[in-house]
């Protein structure tokens, strides 16, 4: 399957758009990168600064384009498909819609997509795109060629803030010409031009300046944008599919940094380096539940999610996974109620 965890669709047409797509975005960093090393002389500090941004924003981008975000054939569902057949308690698709036609928050509880005629892990969703279903699908970006989803969403965010520090840079700190000097050259007189001894430094020099500067500009606010948006998403464990949902996020936990560690790591210095999360806290098919997750939706959650708990990559933290039971191996307990009693719960609830 090679062939398929890289530029994920199906259909050749889709696969040869995202790869002329990747291609201009390699041809602009390239144009940028080339631009502001040999065209304009920056100061080494800031020159360094620049490079570095510019290593890992190439190397956030390629991840992002290249990872499997998370399909059927990734590790973890794998992992999740070989626990979750033994507890084949699934989630119908026409369920999955409450009254008013907006989708609802089902922790803990297994999916089945219709158009792939498969059960799949909570949280993922069917990508039309690419045709197949995403764990914790966020949205297809074109910019990328790629769905984001569970294994490429941290690559995504730093794509997004490393682009932003490059174009920051870019358009703070370029010199001989600096961005004013070269924005001169837009209302320069075209009689100007062509005159002995003008080409390079009156012409070309700030030709090429004006349009890196306008092309980071342009650049600047659409990434520090996306930066910012996708932090908040983060900060609120959900995902641009879900923040329609209705209800309160069952997810969500007690901070914004707990929330962000689940997709970005835990904190330190790996979080800005574009890996997989490191010590993230779930494994992309089963997640922590927040105070806002319902005692019935939690019982719900123990229930469907017996004997899958033990596949979760979780450090074991007081909290994280409030049902599981840390040493023993044993069945997993809640410790909001005793395990006799989740049936009790959720018809109670029901009622
Ligand atoms: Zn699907």
């Amino acid at each position: 399957m090679g062939a398929t965890s890289v530029m994920h669709s199906r259909n050749s047409a889709k696969r040869i758009c995202s790869g002329i797509t990747v291609i201009l975005m390699l041809g602009f960093f390239s144009f940028e990168f080339w631009c502001y090393n040999f065209v304009t002389e920056p100061l080494l500090a800031f020159r360094c600064l620049f490079n570095l941004a510019f290593f890992l924003l190439c190397w956030s981008y390629l991840a992002t384009a290249f990872l499997d975000p998370g399909t059927p054939e990734s590790a973890e569902w794998k992992a999740w498909l070989q626990v979750h057949q033994s507890t084949p308690e699934v989630d119908e698709e026409g369920q999955a819609f409450g009254s008013g036609g907006r989708r609802q928050w089902k922790p803990g509880q297994a999916g089945f997509c219709t158009k792939c005629d498969a059960p799949r892990p909570e949280r993922a969703h069917h990508c039309s795109w690419t045709g197949t279903c995403i764990l914790r699908m966020d949205h297809y970006c074109p910019w990328v060629a790629n769905t984001v989803g569970w294994r490429n969403t941290k690559h995504f965010i730093l794509t997004c803030f490393y682009g932003a520090v490059c174009c920051l840079t870019i358009l703070c700190t370029m010199r001989k010409p600096t961005l004013y000097e070269a924005m001169g050259f837009i209302v320069m007189d075209p009689g100007e031009v062509g005159k002995p001894g003008n080409d390079y430094a009156v012409f070309i020099a700030p030709g090429l300046c004006a349009v890196m500067g306008m092309m980071s500009c342009v650049m600047l606010i659409v990434t520090f944008g996306f930066s910012l948006h996708n932090l908040h998403l983060a900060a609120c464990n959900t995902t641009t599919i879900e923040c329609s949902q209705s209800g309160k996020n069952p997810y969500e936990l007690l901070t914004s940094m707990e929330n962000i560690c689940q997709v970005m790591g835990e904190f330190g210095i790996w979080m800005f380096i574009p890996v997989l999360g490191y010590k993230c806290g779930n494994d992309g098919c089963t997640y922590p539940l927040g105070p806002a997750c319902s005692q019935m939706q939690r019982a719900h959650s123990r229930v469907s999610t017996y004997g899958a708990t033990d596949a979760v990559g979780s450090d074991g933290k007081d909290g994280v996974f409030p049902w599981k039971d840390s040493d023993s191996g044993e069945k997993p307990s809640d410790p909001l109620l005793p395990k006799e009693d989740v049936s009790a719960v959720c018809e109670e609830e029901r009622s």
